[in-house]
């Protein structure tokens, strides 16, 4: 049974093997800059830089945040399709979002988390509140984090994939980073009709945000940024999560984000509608079903987009393992030649081709002289040594469309595609003189060996591959009785 076509390992093992490592090439890990190592091993200069940088940003937040409630960058009526939201500006987000793209999330969390409760306490809110208030925003920032962990994918937003990536992902964490919304409110004591619009400002404002400033801002500062943190490899967190687990996570978040969503809104939309009239209450329906259309498309497209990522990903690593699999199962492990069972394959092919062609073919099998002594004298591991220097001086004398195979334990085969007799010959004197001329590197030794070959050319009257084989053996025996170290050609008619 003919598993394998021959024609497959030669030309597509290597060339899905080189495809799928630029794919990974492209897409480079992520990785995060680690505070400790960068305390331990950076320089004066960058850690004065990079701590020094990060705490005068980490004031500019908290001042912000102060700033937010004291001029009210809340409640900004903004027409978006078809209904009015009132959209809630906080550049603190902004600072911390660019900090977790660029540096890592403990970078872009620990600024959010201050600004906010600063802010929250500022504003009177119960220190207990405060607390899990100030939560959100590093939850969403976490959002990120995941999303680039479970998927290797580029930070600078250039290519279709990369934004829409980015797109997507800010929504999700945007609804977490929104949660805040829910508290603020209800410490407030703001009537419950206000929740909806309240909310839906501060996820929209967040989003809008994200999209339109930070990722435009991404793209600038993204190859800079990278280039820094890959030439300072010893900086960088050592980074555990395995694939799966960070794809779990990411799809765990992102459900859990969208129910959340899903469920929020009705629930304040439904808290809407009893308290209000008929017609405020249709109004308020409506409002939503428009934020619920945009927001299914996102989703829509969010799922699209991650199965199909998720696909070629797969289909990638397939390839890869066929690849692999293809490779041992024709590949002979000692001398990386071809094995007995794609030998056998190639050489049916060699056959047919040749009849159909009426080209000329050749084959020659040789077998190490004396190869028991070898192992006798240098152990087995000296006799594999042999038989691999072997295998290398067989293909440094080959032609690129010649083949070799190690057909049996030090017993060769190579097929010769449109060469005749006498060029069969001179290759087969050429290669038997090289193996003699230079002898196995074994440890500190040399063993020197020779081989005895016997050359085969097809004819018309081969009735099969296996007699155009059996006409080589009997050429290699014939070698073997004249005294060995020497090539035979089969010239019976
Ligand atoms: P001749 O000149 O007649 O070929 O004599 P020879 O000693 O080479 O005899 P033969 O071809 O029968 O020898 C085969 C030997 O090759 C026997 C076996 O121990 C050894 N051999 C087969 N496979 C391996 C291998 O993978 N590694 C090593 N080290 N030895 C092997
Ligand atoms: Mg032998
Ligand atoms: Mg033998």
């Amino acid at each position: 049974m003919q598993l394998f076509s021959p024609s497959l390992y030669n030309a597509s093992t290597t060339r899905r093997i080189a495809l799928s490592r630029t794919d990974a090439e492209v897409s480079p890990a992520y990785r995060e800059l680690s505070p400790w190592r960068l305390w331990r091993d950076g320089s004066r200069g960058q850690k004065l830089c990079l701590f020094g940088g990060w705490l005068v940003l980490l004031v500019l937040c908290v001042a912000l945040g102060v700033g937010m409630v004291i001029w009210r960058w809340s409640g900004i009526p903004l027409e978006f399709g078809g209904v009015t939201v009132y959209l809630t500006v906080y550049p603190t987000l902004l600072i911390c979002l660019l900090l977790t793209l660029t540096l890592g999330w403990w970078w872009g969390a620990l600024p959010a988390y201050c600004a906010t409760l600063t802010l929250a306490l500022y504003a009177g809110m119960p220190l207990a509140w405060a607390l899990l208030f100030a939560l959100s925003n590093p939850l969403g920032l976490a959002i990120m984090a995941i999303g680039y962990q479970a998927i290797a994918m580029r930070r600078d937003l250039r290519g279709i994939s990369a934004m829409l990536f980015y797109v997507q992902l800010s929504f999700v964490a945007c609804v977490f980073s929104s949660a805040g919304a829910l508290i603020w409110s209800y410490t407030n004591h703001y009537e419950r009709a206000a929740l909806l619009p309240i909310w839906q400002g501060w996820w929209l404002g967040a989003f809008l945000q994200s999209v339109l400033l930070a990722g435009p801002a991404m793209a600038l500062l993204w190859p800079r940024v990278e280039r820094w943190l890959n030439a300072h490899p010893q900086l960088m967190r050592k980074m555990h999560t395995n694939s799966r687990q960070a794809v779990l996570g990411l799809l765990a978040s992102v459900t859990l984000g969208v129910l959340v969503y899903g469920f929020v809104t009705i629930e304040l939309a439904d808290q809407q509608a009893h308290l209000t009239t008929l017609a405020h209450a249709m109004n308020v329906m409506r409002q939503t079903m428009w934020i619920f259309y945009w927001v299914f498309v996102a989703i829509v497209l969010f799922i699209a987009f991650f199965g199909y990522q998720l696909f070629a990903h797969w289909q990638q690593s397939q390839d890869r393992l066929l690849a692999e699999l293809e490779k041992l199962a024709t590949t002979d492990g000692l001398t990386d030649l071809l094995n007995r069972r794609a030998a056998d394959l190639r050489l049916k092919a060699e056959w047919q081709r040749t009849r159909r062609s009426r080209h000329s073919a050749a084959m020659v099998l040789l077998d190490i002289d004396h190869f028991k002594q070898i192992n006798d004298s240098y152990g087995h591991p000296g006799g594999d040594a042999a038989l691999r220097h072997l295998a290398n001086v067989m293909r440094s004398v080959m032609r690129e469309v010649d083949f070799a195979a190690r057909y049996g334990g030090e017993e060769f085969l190579i097929v010769l595609p449109d060469t005749g007799e006498h060029g069969a010959y001179a290759f087969a004197e050429r290669l038997r003189q090289q193996v003699a001329a230079t002898p196995a590197q074994f440890g500190a030794q040399a063993i020197a060996m020779k081989i005895s070959l016997g050359v085969a050319v097809v004819r018309d009257d081969d009735a099969s591959y296996e007699r155009w084989f059996s006409r080589a053996d009997r050429a290699l025996y014939c070698a073997k009785q004249g005294g060995r170290n020497r090539t035979s050609l089969d010239d019976t008619r």
